[in-house]
């Protein structure tokens, strides 16, 4: 009997991972166990719904889930539906690639108030994920502030500023459309704690701030560096490209259009202002000390109704599997948890990296899975046959593949024309689909 491995998580690092394990361990099965009916992780709820020509990797991914030695058993969970010791039991390798998904907590008053929102649920909401579907975000006044000088606040702030005719080809949920549409937005703030070196912007997405049909860019250009300075040529490369960008964006006319973003550098959110509802932000000046944003003392506030903060995720625990709470994500070293079990992609090194650096760190650990299986003698665990038997006693009836082309078929024929697809965003709309209900099932 051939070797047996199950994958937790079917995005971008799980697929990578099992891609290269079903390729290169002969007579193996590769089992995907994903939470959600549908594939992809990020790729489909994460990604900016105007950045389609990222997701095109789910073609390769397809191609992954559609090989002889590779099943997808969607909607099942660890730890409600199989549990954690249970899958250790029955395979020679499980490998947990989980990603991030909890947003981190700022950790100020007010941060609780209505009208506050992490970027995790925030983006997952106007992506159709069915765990913030019912979100509801209020976008009552002119201005909003965006928390973070990364990547997702400026997927963030694009999806805020462009108009319908902007977001008529992306695959932007209708619920989601419904509100941001109606928004009668004039200022958004990009908020960073520190200067425009220590920002994580990538320039190409920086750069398309610069392009939008409604609304202009604005930065002081006293908090612009002269000069990007390091010792790797390709970071320094990357910051100079922003520095250009943010000189270019000072020379803006805030007149200029109807909506001004407001990218406010050296200001960290000190507290959030409101008693029933969001009303406005406190943030403190910082001067910059050997790159750490030192406090000034001196603070000033923002007329906001809304706050969405973009400021990093966590990983989710699973009963068994070891976890570091304090950081919010797997333990362990290299990829390594405990004999036969392993950790890739975000919810092992924490939630940094576009796609391929992803595909870098499944790599990595596909191989320490390799060299691991490699010495032991051929499997004599169950795997796929103790899953189909513990889910069966449970009445789980998994998502497979062929059932998500159903819902993506069904997805891509009900969209408006020009738009690739108009996801459903419940479970259970998923499920009825496919002619099923949902089951609630619980693991031993
Ligand atoms: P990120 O790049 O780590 O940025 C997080 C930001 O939050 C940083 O600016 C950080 O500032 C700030 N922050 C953290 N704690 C804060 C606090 N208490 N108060 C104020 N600011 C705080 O993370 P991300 O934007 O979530 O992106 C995650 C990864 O996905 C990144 O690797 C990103 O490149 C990638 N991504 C890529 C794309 C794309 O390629 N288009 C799109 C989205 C995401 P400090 O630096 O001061 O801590």
């Amino acid at each position: 009997m051939g070797k047996s491995v199950a994958v937790i998580g079917a995005g971008p690092a799980g697929l990578y991972l099992a891609e290269v394990l079903a390729k290169k361990l002969a007579g193996v099965q590769v089992d995907i166990i994903e939470r959600l009916p549908t594939p992809f992780g990020l790729v489909r709820g994460g990604v900016a719904p105007d950045h389609q020509g990222t997701k095109n990797i789910v073609r390769q991914f397809e191609r992954t889930l559609q090989r002889d030695n590779v099943r997808f058993h969607g909607n099942v969970e660890v730890g409600r539906d199989v549990s954690y010791l249970e899958l250790k039991q029955a395979y020679d390798a499980v490998v947990f690639a989980t990603g991030a998904l909890r947003d981190r907590r700022l950790g100020i008053p007010g941060e609780t108030l209505p009208g506050v929102y992490g970027s995790g649920a925030f983006v997952g909401w106007y992506n159709g994920l069915p765990d913030f579907r019912d979100l509801a975000p209020e976008l009552p006044g002119s201005a909003v502030a965006i928390i973070g000088n990364g990547n997702v606040a400026l997927d963030l702030v694009r999806i805020l500023a462009k108009s319908e005719a902007e977001l008529a080809s992306s695959d932007l949920c209708a619920h989601a459309r419904a509100v941001l549409f109606s928004a009668r937005l004039t200022d958004i703030y990009l908020i960073g704690r520190r200067g425009p070196l220590e920002a994580t912007f990538t320039p190409e997405s920086l750069a398309e701030l610069g392009a939008l049909g409604r609304a202009v860019p604005l930065v002081d250009s006293a908090r612009i560096p002269a000069a990007a300075a390091g010792p790797d040529p390709k970071e320094q490369k990357i910051k100079e490209q922003n520095l250009e960008l943010l000189r270019g964006f000072a020379a803006n006319r805030p007149e200029a259009k109807p909506l001004r973003i407001h990218l406010l550098f050296q200001a960290a959110p000190v507290s959030v202002l409101g008693t029933e509802r969001v009303e406005g932000l406190r943030l403190e000046h910082t001067r910059l000390e050997g790159g750490r944003g030192e406090p000034t003392g001196e603070t000033f506030e923002l007329p906001v109704s809304t706050v969405i903060t973009a400021i990093g995720y966590r990983s989710t625990a699973i009963p068994g599997l070891p976890f570091d709470e304090r950081q919010g994500r797997v333990v362990s070293t290299g990829g390594r948890v405990e004999p036969g079990v392993y950790a890739t992609g975000w919810c092992r090194r924490g939630p940094q990296g576009v796609i391929p650096a992803n595909r870098a760190d499944a790599l990595g650990v596909a191989e320490r899975v390799l060299e691991d299986l490699d010495g032991q003698p051929a499997g004599d665990r169950p795997g796929r046959q103790a899953l189909e038997r513990l889910l069966a006693e449970r009445g789980v009836e998994p998502v497979s593949f062929a059932d998500w082309q159903t819902i993506s078929a069904a997805e891509s024929g009900r969209a408006e024309p020009g738009r690739p697809r108009e996801k459903y965003t419940r479970v259970e709309e998923m499920l009825a689909l496919l002619g099923r209900e949902r089951t609630s099932a619980r693991a031993g």
